[in-house]
């Protein structure tokens, strides 16, 4: 933050703004003024049966109670696919890209019509009723999007499971969830390697035995590869789903009925199944995504994340199809089966808007410029990101060297709780600043408590909270209201508290840094885990570090880095070099206790540093690690604490 770039609109003179500042302005007054008449403007982005008169109808406070467009009535599926029939049944909804095929599906709006019609009569057929549970763990294959949307249309509650799940952490949520049916795939190409997704399920529903209540499997087959049917349960997909009729009446919901849960990505602890409901969900989709990643006529938005985040969901489904845009899926990796594969993609489908998650930049980045300058990415005017900081240097590198300093780069701060982007620059409207996720939209209200427990006015640092229900804020946990209150509404009282930490600037830009858990107190300094990374990030000798806070004896805390340094220059980065340069860079009391050159660390699924393992590993607490169902590889936990601890 100390040597901020700032890049004004005017940078992208060019590019197809939707509004200009001075109305985003007056957007965002009219939203403080009278937010109910605001909220209300903004839901007819979708199509209602019944058209709501009330905004919010619930309290922050007592048992916390979450309800919008509360008479509102709607289907969702209608919303992303009916409503544009007359229009663009024509139009291309999805492309979907799958590796080693010759051709791409493109599924226009009319296709995808048909394809949900029937999969919504094949799940009634297997007699799923309103309110059920269906899980959906798939690969990025336009199943996955059909049957999020049959479920909607049938007014089922779907929970997209992440296919790399251990058979454990699938059982724990299929039996948390009370799914009844679930949609799966025989395997999934992973780059080289296989993944048995029917096995894993299998395995799953043993492990479940007794306590799980899933009647009906469906079973995609991605390839030739054969799997173990049980007759009576299990059913290929296509073999059955084809047969049922392509029209289906949607079933009309109530605005509050549960559209999903989804499971968080288990950063922080026990993974949260976070329930979101038809109404505010889908009107929230279509304006966040509406207002950033805006789609135009022609436009193909390619959104990396897996449908099992919520990035997936609203980003990649919901968000773009309640919009009548196109979306782009594909089971891609960026460097498999070569660096730069992602670029060609790019190219050979003229992604218009590119969103992909910080890790993926760095991975990226780390492959050299070359990769990336002798491919064709004009097609591209828009660059997004999101699901964890990008340090100004990573941004710096999307922006000159991907976007050829021609487009915008949206660095989006937003959760699963949040269901859309909240923090997040308009792109052509509002000038940018590497690193940093600038403002608010228009109608959240976003205020930083500090260390008192008091709102901080103007510049300055504290917890990151909502003061003002936004229609895609979560409704509650799963079967656990009393943790949602706890967890959200307890630390600063009347407001959402996000669990992040942020500074904000005197231009009202917003730094986030890093998860409340996480901030460092050194002898009554507070230092914020992504502003250490920040620091390191600037060396180009470093791919990636995660930067925790240890008990000290006489300090409080005491600062641990892990570093991956780049595979060239792993000889020239010292532990001893490292630490200096924090010291020097943020103080003296930053110097690290130690700093730990590693491969790699541990992530998430979703690719996410998970920072309280590394917490532990550098405390010596190796015996008890919590629940790691969201871990995405158990090895990386031996080879820290070898590599901390000795071998053992
Ligand atoms: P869990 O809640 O289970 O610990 P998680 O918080 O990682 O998992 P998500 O809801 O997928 O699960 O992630 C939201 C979090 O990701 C945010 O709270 C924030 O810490 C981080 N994040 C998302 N976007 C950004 C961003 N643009 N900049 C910085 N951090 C971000
Ligand atoms: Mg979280």
């Amino acid at each position: 933050m100390s040597h901020t770039t700032v890049i004004p609109a005017s940078t992208y003179a060019g590019y197809p703004a939707i509004m200009t500042p001075h109305q985003l302005d007056t957007m965002r007054a009219r939203a403080q003024r009278d937010p109910d008449g605001f909220w209300l403007e903004q839901a007819r982005r979708v199509y209602w049966h019944r058209k709501p008169t009330q905004a919010f109808t619930g309290s922050f406070e007592g048992d916390v109670s979450i309800r919008w467009f509360e008479d509102g009535q709607l289907n969702v599926s209608v919303c992303c696919i009916d409503r544009y029939l007359t229009d663009r049944g024509d139009q291309v909804a999805l492309i979907s890209h799958r590796e080693g095929r010759q051709a791409s599906e493109k599924i226009t709006y009319s296709m995808l019509h048909e394809r949900v019609c029937r999969l919504a009569n094949a799940l009634t057929h297997l007699g799923v009723e309103k309110g059920q549970r269906v899980a959906i763990c798939l690969p990025m294959v336009s199943e996955a999007v059909v049957a999020m949307l049959a479920c909607a249309r049938i007014g089922a509650v779907h929970v997209v499971l992440f296919g790399g799940f251990s058979a454990e952490g699938i059982a724990e949520r299929l039996v948390d969830s009370g799914t009844v049916a679930v949609i799966t795939a025989n395997v999934a190409r992973r780059g080289a390697k296989l993944v048995p997704f029917k096995e894993t399920i299998d395995e799953a529903l043993r492990k479940a035995g007794s306590a799980s209540s899933v009647h009906s499997v469906l079973v995609v087959s991605t390839s030739d590869d054969p799997v173990l049917m049980l007759p009576g349960r299990d059913y290929n997909y296509h073999d059955f789903v084809d047969e049922f009729e392509a029209d289906f009446v949607p079933v009309l919901m109530n605005a509050e009925d549960p559209l999903f849960l989804l499971y968080t990505s288990g950063s922080t602890g026990k993974p949260k199944a976070i329930v979101h409901a038809c109404g505010g969900y889908i009107v929230w989709a279509a304006y966040t995504m509406g207002m950033v990643y805006t789609h135009q006529p022609g436009d193909v938005l390619w959104c990396t994340a897996d449908v099992a985040w919520i990035t997936g969901h609203t980003s990649v489904v919901y968000g773009p199809l309640a919009n009548g845009g196109t979306t782009m899926i594909s089971d891609s990796l960026p460097t498999h089966p070569y660096p730069g594969r992602w670029w060609d993609l790019v190219d050979q489908y003229k992604v218009t808007m590119l969103f992909t998650a910080p890790t993926a930049v760095r991975t990226m980045m780390a492959e050299g410029d070359e990769v990336v300058k002798k491919r064709d990415l004009r097609s591209l005017r828009l660059l997004g990101v999101a699901g964890e900081p990008i340090s100004p240097d990573a941004w710096q590198w999307y922006h000159d060297v991907v976007g050829n300093k021609r487009c915008p780069v949206v660095d989006t701060w937003w959760q699963t709780e949040t269901a859309g982007i909240v923090l997040g620059p308009m792109p052509g409207v509002q000038a940018l600043k590497p690193g940093s996720a600038t403002m608010p939209l228009p109608g959240v209200e976003m205020t930083l408590i500090d260390q008192q427990g008091g709102a901080v006015t103007g510049p300055g640092e504290g917890a990151l909270c909502i003061s003002r229900s936004w229609p895609g804020q979560a409704r509650t946990i799963w079967g656990d209201h009393e943790r949602f209150r706890q967890t959200y509404f307890t630390m600063a009282p009347g407001r959402y508290f996000t669990g992040d930490g942020a500074k904000r600037d005197s231009d009202g830009y917003y730094w986030i840094t890093g998860r409340m858990d996480d901030v460092i107190n050194i002898a009554g300094h507070r230092l914020g885990t992504a502003e250490v990374e920040e620091v390191l990030a600037e060396d180009h000798r470093i791919v990636e570090s995660a930067a925790v806070g240890v008990p000290h004896p006489v300090k409080g805390q005491g600062l641990v880095v892990f570093v991956i340094p780049r595979k060239d220059a792993a000889g020239e980065v010292t532990e001893q070099a490292l630490s200096r340069l924090i010291a020097s860079q943020l103080g003296r009391y930053a110097a690290p206790e130690a700093v730990y050159l590693v491969p790699d660390l541990p992530r998430t699924r979703s690719g996410k540093i998970v920072r309280r393992l590394l917490r532990k590993i550098a405390e010596g607490q190796i015996e008890n690690f919590g629940d790691l169902s969201a871990l995405n590889d158990m090895a990386i936990v031996k080879m820290l604490c070898d590599r901390v601890w000795g071998q053992m």
